[in-house]
């Protein structure tokens, strides 16, 4: 045990975690089927989903981000140090995934989408080689209605599901914690989701909706504490992400690491991340979670060993931070067992820095995201060393697509 370390957490001073139990192979207990299963099951969609929603149609259907190169950053990011990388830097912008603006429209859309395909199949109003785009009929349509779906979110998952959800037809419910934006529950209510709020943290609120979706066998739990599907459903960016960093020339091997920082909040999305790029290039692609300095919940599970058995309030942290997305005290099981021997380590972050970077990436870049997304950057400076030379660094902006307009303005002045 690092005492000194744990000294920093506990007074919510940011600290950078090296993993000391990384196995030296991957090893996950999904595999590379799993993730073709669920790339396989997007395709059906897409046809439905271009139709449905037509700012994906140039797309075929497929939700997915643009990769691009922040250089621009380096200069700003810098300017204190004497470090600097020569490498690329490189922003992942899941800000701008189509339907939802954030991570959330990768496995919180594909959970959904997993479902109905099941309700449907064994319902015999679908066949798996049938044009999905018949989901508009009639009958489809009558039998959505009379089924329920309910999430516990902190917001953007809240966004994803309730608006596939609606979408779909289904009753949907969003048990939403208590640091969700207004702004997202309103957007919720007008497309006709049932929004139950919270004075609550995320944890409550999950299990709120848990125990109320569990009492109606008509209505269907996407659990974000123990769903697989979430999981894969994330997974799937790896194999996208291949292909562009292969267009942009980007070599990824032993002598060129990808070092990628993810923004964690119960651990889904940037853990089912880091299982597909792992599946893909193995050690040379070294994966870092970013979390709030009072909501540290993978880093606890993880140094501690405890997973969910720890909390970030045992150590005396409030749980409460301006990353909306990230406010998780509690990880998942689940991300945490998958990760233990996978991941490469983990870092905090303070809110106040959250916003610099928000600034700065607009000014350098004109690219703007929200306070979560940015948690990723406050890692490149302590891997500066290791990737910074020969390898890439990449930053993944997981959310900010729908923020309104004054909403960010005044994340700009903050
Ligand atoms: C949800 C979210 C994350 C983290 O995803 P988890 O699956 O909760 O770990 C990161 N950034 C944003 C903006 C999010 O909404």
């Amino acid at each position: 045990m690092d005492d000194s370390l744990y000294s920093k957490i506990k007074s919510g001073e940011p600290v950078f975690w090296r993993n000391p139990e990384l196995s030296e192979k991957p090893e996950f207990s999904f595999t590379a089927d799993d993730i073709k299963d669920a790339e396989e099951r997007l395709e059906r969609f897409a046809p439905w989903i271009a139709q449905r929603f037509p700012e994906t149609a140039a797309a075929g259907g497929i939700i997915e981000s643009p990769l691009s190169d922040i250089s621009n950053m380096i200069e700003p990011l810098f300017r204190k140090d004497h470090v600097k990388i020569r490498g690329r830097l490189m922003l992942k912008r899941d800000d701008s995934l189509p339907i939802s603006g954030s991570v959330k429209a990768r496995g919180g859309i594909y959970a959904v989408l997993k479902h109905t395909e099941e309700l449907l199949l064994n319902a015999g109003l679908l066949s798996r080689d049938d044009d999905y785009k018949k989901i508009e009929d009639d009958p489809i349509q009558a039998f959505l209605r009379g089924k329920k779906l309910a999430v516990g979110s902190t917001g953007n998952l809240g966004l994803s599901i309730g608006i596939m959800g609606a979408a779909l037809g289904y009753q949907t419910s969003v048990y939403i914690s208590r640091e969700a934006r207004e702004w997202k529950k309103e957007l919720l209510r007008r497309k006709g989701v049932r929004v139950v709020e919270s004075e609550k943290d995320y944890e409550a609120a999950v299990a709120a909706g848990r125990a109320e979706s569990e009492a109606d066998p008509n209505s269907f739990f996407i659990d974000d504490e123990r769903s697989e599907d979430l999981y894969l459903g994330y997974a799937v960016a790896a194999g996208r992400l291949h292909k562009q960093l292969e267009k942009a020339g980007i070599v990824v091997d032993g002598k060129h690491p990808l070092c990628v920082c993810l923004p964690c909040g119960v651990g889904g999305g940037p853990g089912g991340i880091t299982f597909g790029l792992k599946q893909i290039y193995g050690c040379a692609v070294r994966c870092y979670f970013a979390e709030p300095t009072q909501a540290p919940c993978m880093l606890l599970a993880m140094m501690t060993g405890k997973g969910s058995g720890v909390c970030a309030r045992d150590f005396g942290l409030s749980g409460i931070t301006a990353a909306d997305g990230l406010a998780v005290t509690r990880a998942s099981e689940l991300v945490f067992r998958e990760m233990r021997h996978n991941l490469d380590g983990c870092f905090t972050v303070r809110d106040e820095e959250l916003f610099e970077y928000l600034r700065m990436l607009d000014r350098s870049c004109s690219i703007r995201i929200e306070p979560s997304a940015c948690a990723g950057f406050s890692g490149i400076r302590s891997l500066a060393e290791e990737c910074g030379s020969a390898g890439t660094l990449l930053i993944w902006a997981t959310g900010g697509g729908m923020v309104p307009e004054a909403e960010m303005a005044e994340y700009l002045r903050q």
